[in-house]
């Protein structure tokens, strides 16, 4: 992992809602020095933001699921209306999506609203974005709310003057595609970027979002060099989460591996829940934010598995979800051969053997029980540690003894090795003692 990009900070919210930075590193405009904030987690919200309670009530669970900034679409006029009702009673900053009409940008400004999302790919007229910015200057009795300037490959290119879209096209389509696209994406990033430095406008954040996973990383790496702006990583029209999750994942943990990423939003084309959900797991994974609940480890299963070990993780996963608040790793593993491994490095774990589980705390002993008990004992496992925890009594990822592995295979011991010397084979994998 390298070190955080230093960047410009930004601040998005107000004093009800809370004030979360985003950025940071570099000297504010005050030269006082700033620190580089969590890499925050957003989403937007799947339905009309003119149905006021509708939308705050997907804001709200939204919230719950650990978003930090919710952003909504404001297309019409009504949509920047309900924001006077939205914007006083949400959990968390909300940010207007601003796209083709700049009056929204003003309306959601008046509103309360606490960030601006522009794309210069259809907001382009000069006099409309200085209006914006001057709108966005004075808002909040003048201390100001940021812009995210959001450079999309879909919307780039210029749709309404038939000439110079052929002109960007065939640029971009006659050479090496992404190198032109990616040029543009930066002239048009660079250009609008002048509109805000003559206003001396620079609460900014950037995101520059494609549908292709190295377009991403080669357009964010390309802005990072030229620009101190906090960045916001995105792969946009991602797709559905099953194949969507490997597409935005695959090219937000390359930037953020190399300190590129302010903020995140992961999109799917299915609840933004998942978005949130996984947005949090890939900076938790990535240790860039501190875990919240519990850690899951769970074996992939193999030939050698013995219980229902799919259908354990399951349950045990939803349950860990709603009852333990604290980061405890829990392990769920299918047999001795890394079963005590990953239990010597767990809090709480389980692995399997002929229809048993062996369950451990902290590399204690605690359990041997049937199948069918596995999941109430390692839960209740699960609660005591944390109440413990709690007391003050254990503390998280200490490890107290080390697991000696039971011998499942009689007097030929244990071990993949043997195993896979096929010296114990037709032996019966069986871990029986108490
Ligand atoms: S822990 Fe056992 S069952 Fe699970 S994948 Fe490893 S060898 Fe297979």
């Amino acid at each position: 992992m390298n070190a955080r990009r230093p960047t410009r900070q930004i601040t998005v919210g107000d004093e009800r809602v809370g004030r979360l930075l985003i950025g940071g590193g570099r000297p504010d405009r005050h030269g006082n020095p700033t620190t580089p904030a969590p890499v925050s987690v957003q989403t937007m919200t799947a339905g009309y933001t003119h149905d006021a309670r509708a939308c705050l009530a997907e804001i709200e669970k939204l919230a719950a699921a650990g978003a930090d900034i919710v952003r909504v679409a404001v297309p019409e006029r009504k949509d920047t209306q309900a924001l006077k009702e939205i914007v006083p009673a949400s959990p968390v900053p909300i940010v207007a999506d601003v796209h083709f009409h700049f009056q929204r940008a003003l309306e959601a400004i008046e509103a309360g609203v606490h960030k601006i999302r522009l794309n210069p790919g259809n907001i382009a007229d000069r006099a409309q974005v200085e209006e914006v910015i001057d709108a966005c200057k004075a808002a909040q009795g003048g201390r100001g709310i940021p812009i995210r300037i959001g450079v999309n490959e879909g919307s780039i290119i210029e749709r309404r003057d038939k000439q110079k879209r052929l002109k960007e096209l065939g640029a971009v389509f006659s050479h090496h595609k992404d190198g032109y696209l990616l040029a543009i994406m930066i002239t048009k990033l660079e250009e609008y970027l002048d509109i805000f430095h003559e206003r001396d406008f620079f609460d900014i954040c950037i995101s520059a979002k494609s549908m292709s996973a190295p377009l991403v990383v080669d357009a964010y790496t390309e802005i990072s060099k030229r620009f101190d702006y906090p960045l916001h990583l995105g792969v946009t029209h991602a797709g559905p989460k099953e194949t969507g999750a490997i597409r935005s994942i695959a090219a937000l943990s390359a930037l953020l591996c190399n300190g590129i990423g302010d903020t995140i939003r992961i999109s799917y084309a299915s609840d933004p829940v998942y978005e949130v959900q996984d947005g949090l797991e890939l900076l938790w994974s990535l240790g860039l934010r501190e875990r919240k609940g519990a850690e899951l480890i769970a074996c992939p299963t193999c030939g050698r598995i013995q219980v229902d070990l799919f259908t354990l993780t399951q349950q045990v996963r939803e349950k860990l979800a709603s009852e333990i608040t604290l980061p405890m790793k829990v392990a769920v593993m299918g047999c001795v051969v890394n079963g005590p491994g990953e239990a010597e490095g767990a809090d709480v774990a389980v692995f399997a053997g002929d229809r048993r589980g062996i369950i451990y705390v902290q590399g204690e002993k605690v359990a041997n029980v049937p199948e069918g008990e596995i999941l109430e004992r390692l839960l209740a496992e699960c609660r005591g540690f944390q109440e413990r925890i709690q007391r003050g009594e254990a503390s998280l990822g200490q490890k107290r003894v080390e697991i000696v592995p039971p011998d499942p295979l009689g007097e030929l011991g244990s071990g993949w090795e043997k195993m896979a010397a096929e010296r114990v084979k037709g032996a019966e994998l069986t871990v029986g003692e108490t």
